[in-house]
């Protein structure tokens, strides 16, 4: 057996010694050995750690802190029942809440009389691409009255193509640090006018324009900016059936471009918005 070997070795090795053969040897077989080496790393990889998903989870918690509008009903929960009386546990509550607080979703019926409510819009605008562009360090040199500059977006999101079909497009500011403390986040004036930053007219068109996205997400209570007087934003979007996700919590910077985006707003079906759970899906 061993013999087989040698003799084998040897016709190589005489093989090798042939000028072309080994000029072979050098300048191709060499390279596609390595290649084929890195390339089984690379697989075996992929194989370990390569089909390991994060998800993120961009949805504030529903409780007594969750931020509402002025005049809305806040959220309300009333412990029912709790009681081991019948010799298990048996549990169940009641909550009142309006549609429009904490991380929830506007349906373009909220601001367009013969638009969808939320349990009219079509569920494969549910999972969708994401991109998230950050104006974080604007919001910081400018102050919270910071409204997105329709140029700077444009830019922003060149870098950022080639863009899905199917794309929600994340907004952040910078502005869930401030999450709960109403004060903060909301900044009300005494004429009960916001101060937080957001799109206006010219902005928003530029989304809007771009038949890619089917919505937006911001990590503010509202797509317009605190100071806007006619909701611009909101009309602009809604009235190209694009959905809004407001109060969404932007946290974590994401490395990746772009990633799957899972939005599943309560069935309302008579709702202008919903609560709405949000999952970032990266890979
Ligand atoms: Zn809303």
């Amino acid at each position: 057996m061993f013999g087989i070997f040698q003799k084998s070795w040897q016709f190589f090795r005489k093989l090798a010694n042939i000028p072309i053969i080994s000029t072979l040897l050098k300048f191709v077989m060499v390279p596609f050995l390595i290649q084929f080496v890195l390339m089984f790393f690379m697989v075996a990889y992929k194989i370990a750690y390569g089909t390991e998903q994060k998800i993120v989870d961009l949805t504030w918690e529903f409780d007594e802190k969750t931020i509402y509008w002025p005049g809305f009903q806040k959220f309300n929960y009333t412990k029912k029942i709790g009681t081991s009386e019948s010799g298990y546990w048996y549990a169940g509550n009641e909550f009142q809440a309006a549609e429009h607080g904490g991380t929830h979703l506007d349906a373009p019926y909220h601001f367009i009389k013969d638009g969808w409510k939320v349990a009219d819009i079509p569920i494969n605008r549910f999972f969708a691409n994401a991109i998230m562009v950050d104006f974080s360090s604007e919001v910081e040199a400018h102050g919270s009255d910071y409204i997105v500059d329709a140029k700077l977006l444009e830019s922003k999101l060149k870098s950022f193509e080639p863009i899905q079909n199917n794309t929600v497009l994340l907004i952040k500011y910078g502005w869930s640090k401030y999450w709960p403390d109403k004060k903060q986040y909301m900044r009300l004036d005494d004429e009960q006018v916001g101060h937080y930053p957001g799109l206006d007219n010219s902005s928003a068109t530029v989304i809007a324009n771009d038949d890619r996205f089917i919505g937006i997400a911001v990590d503010t209570s509202s797509a317009d900016a605190g100071i806007s007087e006619n909701y611009a934003a909101h009309r602009i979007l809604l009235g190209r059936n694009m959905y809004i996700l407001e109060n969404t919590k932007m946290v974590e910077h994401f490395p990746e471009k772009m990633f799957t985006l899972v939005v599943a707003p309560m069935k309302l079906t008579e709702g202008s918005g919903a609560p709405v759970r949000i999952f970032a899906v990266l890979t």
